[in-house]
Parts: structure tokens; C-alpha cells; sequence
């Protein structure tokens, strides 16, 4: 076998030099997920996978391993080029750094990107080469599922290397975890905008029903709410509304309806310039991921419209916590708690963001960072 393995950014210099570094960086970079160039986000690692036999091509990009190893899922994608795949890991790795840290974990961030077309590209060699690659990191990266990336897939992974979560038969769909996170944030959400966290009768809208999207409006159904769907897929629309009594919208026509909370559960970057103005809601809480277009513009425009963002990294990290309990071999009670505690820490970002007056994502990075700080100034102690 034939393997092209070549790690870009090293840690050359003393374990010292680099915490000042890193340091400073955060500092530098505070809460900005702009990708200026490669080095602007500080990465500590980013290891190129070929494998020839395989056709395996795939990035691991290793943000921080501050406050432990890096996890994050890979993501099987038919990226147009390899600096768009490229962009992509890099951006999420650094997200895992935030949402691990904001949610106490003893995690760092990390992710994988293996470009490709998943329905056609998939192979079980395939899968074993990037095994053998993140075997190669020792333990400084651990994977699980993300976009395109089956618990099946996994298995051929965990032929090669320890360092996997998500195996079917542990703690499986991280799902149903990640809407109960989803839904705490929410109420927490309605109980700083409304005085109350019941969600009865409140008109929420809810973009894409699919593996959370569905928990979701479980939920959310349990307790009264009134209740649209979108969704692109038909059948699943037409399925989850009928279980679940919800009127039904055209995908385009979501940020239209008459809302009070807005939970997007499909896509990035739905909330922009063409969808805010549409928008007559006061809550903005869903699954996705990397839901402002451009946080710092969009994040701002919605505190100024008085409308009420909860952090998406914040609030869906329901699935990474599923990931830290399968490595951990809690309970599911266990990570039922960890999931509820979303509604505490969301709480105190928009207290924090109230108090100082900067927008929820600003108010999140912010917390994220002081752990990080923390943990780099206990490593140099
Ligand atoms: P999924 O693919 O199961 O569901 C997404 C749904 O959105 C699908 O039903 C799809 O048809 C629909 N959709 C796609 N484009 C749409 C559009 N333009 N308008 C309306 N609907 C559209 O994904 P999921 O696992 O439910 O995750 C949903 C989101 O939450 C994703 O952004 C994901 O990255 C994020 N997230 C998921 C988890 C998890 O545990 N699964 C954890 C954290 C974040």
C-alpha cells in the first residue's frame, strides 16, 4: 500500500513558547471564525491522508488539544476543490474547540473531512486506510459520524484504530441527545424573552425534520406548541406532520410564517441578509450548525432587532456529549443530565450577553475562550 502522509504545521518549538502563542492567539483572534489564511486560526495539527490503493483522500485538521484530545466527526463531502475541503476542516475543527469547551468537556477540537462523493466513493478499504492515518495521531484525534458518515462506516475504521466513537451497539444515534440540548436551550431561551420556558402555544417553525429535527418537534409537540415544518424531503415532511398534528410550509416560505421561535434543523447560514428581514420572530434556536451567515454582522443585527439568538454551538453539543459518554462509559441518564445542564449555560451567555451588551455568539465565544485560557495557563503552571 502506497501512503502519502504528510503532516502540514508541526509543533516545532517548546511546549512553552507554543501555550504563549496559543495564547496570544486567542486573545488575537477573539471570537472571530473568519478564515483569513491558513495559520489565522492557530491549528496545532493538520495531517494530509492519500491513500493510492484506496482512493482515500481526506484532511484531519487538529485545532486545540487544550483541554484534552481533539474530537470531532468526519464528514464524507464532493468538495469542488481540495482548498474549499480544506477550509472546511479548518473552520470546524476550530467550532469542536468552542463547543467542547463551552460545554466543560475534556475535549479538544478536531475534525475530518475525507473529500468524495459518499453514496458512490465509500469502500471498506477505503475506510481502513483512514483508520490507519488517525492511528498514526496516537490519540490526539478521536472521530466519530458527521455529514455523509455512517455508524456502519466506523466499523472499518475501528478495525484500524482505537480512537473512534459511534460505534453501532455503544451509545449509537447521537440524535435524540442533541434535540434534548436543542429543546433546553430553547426554553431557557423563552424564559429570559417571555418569563416563562413553557413552550405552549408558542408558534415555532422548525426548517428540516430529519434524525434531530424530528426529536425536535417531539418535543416540542409534547408540550403544546403550535407548530410548522419544512422540509425538502417529501415523505418525511408528510410523515412527521401527520404524527405530530404540525402545518406544513414550502422550504422557501419557512422564514415567512408567523413565528415566534425559529429552530433551523437542516443547514448552515440561514439566518443572512435576505432571511432576517422576513423573519417576525424572538427566538432563534435550532440544530444546525453554523447557523449566521456571518456571525459577527448577523449576530449583531439580530441583537439590535431584539430578536434572540441561543448559540448553535452551545446548544447542539447534545451529540458531542453523547461522544465524551460512549468514551467514558457513562449512563444514559448520565448524558440525559449533561444534555438538561444546556439550559444553565445558555442562561448565563444571554445573561452574560445582556450584561455587557454584545450578542449571544460574541457572549459564548467569550466563555469558551475563558476556559481555553484557563486550561493553556494550568498546562504552563
Ligand atoms: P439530517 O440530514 O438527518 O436532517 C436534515 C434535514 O434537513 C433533512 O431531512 C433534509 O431533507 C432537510 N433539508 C435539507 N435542506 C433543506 C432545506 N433547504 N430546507 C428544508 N429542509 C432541508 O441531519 P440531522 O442529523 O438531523 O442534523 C440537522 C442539523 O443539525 C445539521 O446541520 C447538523 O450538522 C446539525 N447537528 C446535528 C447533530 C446530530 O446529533 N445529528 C449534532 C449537532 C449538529
Amino acid at each position: 500500500m502506497f501512503c502519502k502522509h504528510i503532516i502540514l504545521f508541526l509543533h516545532t518549538f517548546e511546549r512553552s513558547l507554543k501555550i504563549m502563542e496559543k495564547q496570544s492567539d486567542l486573545i488575537k483572534n477573539s471570537s472571530t471564525n473568519q478564515l483569513t489564511d491558513l495559520f489565522g486560526m492557530n491549528h496545532e495539527k493538520v495531517l494530509i491522508c492519500q491513500d493510492k490503493d484506496s482512493g482515500l483522500k481526506a484532511i484531519i485538521a487538529i485545532h486545540s488539544t487544550t483541554c484534552g484530545p481533539a474530537l470531532g466527526g468526519t464528514r464524507m463531502w464532493n468538495y469542488n476543490n481540495d482548498m474549499e475541503a480544506l477550509k472546511d476542516v479548518l473552520r470546524l475543527s476550530r467550532g469542536m474547540s468552542y463547543k467542547n469547551a463551552i460545554s466543560g468537556l475534556n475535549l479538544g477540537g478536531g475534525k475530518a473531512v475525507i473529500i468524495g462523493d459518499s453514496k458512490t466513493q465509500k469502500s471498506n478499504s477505503l475506510f481502513k486506510a483512514f483508520g490507519n492515518f488517525i492511528e498514526s495521531l496516537n490519540g490526539d484525534y478521536i472521530t466519530s459520524e458527521d455529514v455523509g458518515i455512517s455508524p456502519d462506516d466506523m466499523i472499518h475504521v475501528a478495525k484500524q484504530t482505537k480512537h473512534v466513537t459511534g460505534l453501532p451497539g455503544k451509545k449509537g444515534d447521537p440524535s435524540p441527545i442533541t434535540a434534548y440540548g436543542v429543546y433546553m436551550g430553547m426554553k431557557a431561551s423563552a424564559k429570559i424573552q417571555y418569563g416563562s420556558d413553557s413552550l405552549k402555544g408558542k408558534k415555532i417553525a422548525v426548517q428540516g425534520v430529519g434524525h434531530v429535527g424530528e426529536y425536535l418537534v417531539e418535543y416540542l409537540y409534547k408540550e403544546g406548541a403550535d407548530i410548522t415544518l419544512t422540509d425538502i424531503n417529501d415523505s418525511l415532511l408528510s410523515k412527521v406532520s401527520s404524527k405530530f398534528n404540525c402545518k406544513v410550509v414550502k422550504p422557501d416560505l419557512i422564514y415567512d410564517v408567523d413565528m415566534d421561535i425559529y429552530a433551523p434543523c437542516a443547514l448552515g447560514a440561514t439566518v443572512n441578509d435576505n432571511t432576517i428581514s422576513r423573519m417576525n420572530c424572538s427566538i432563534i434556536a435550532g440544530a444546525a450548525n453554523n447557523q449566521l451567515e456571518n456571525e459577527h454582522v448577523h449576530g449583531t443585527v439580530l441583537m439590535n432587532k431584539g430578536i434572540l439568538y441561543a448559540p448553535d454551538f452551545l446548544i447542539n453539543a447534545g451529540g458531542v456529549m453523547n461522544c465524551y459518554a460512549e468514551l467514558h462509559d457513562f449512563s444514559n441518564e448520565k448524558v440525559m443530565q449533561m444534555a438538561e445542564n444546556i439550559y444553565a449555560t445558555t442562561t448565563e451567555i444571554i445573561n452574560h450577553s445582556k450584561n455587557n451588551n454584545i450578542p449571544t455568539f460574541l457572549a459564548a465565544n467569550q466563555k469558551a475562550e475563558e476556559r481555553l485560557n484557563k486550561d493553556l495557563s494550568k498546562l504552563n503552571a
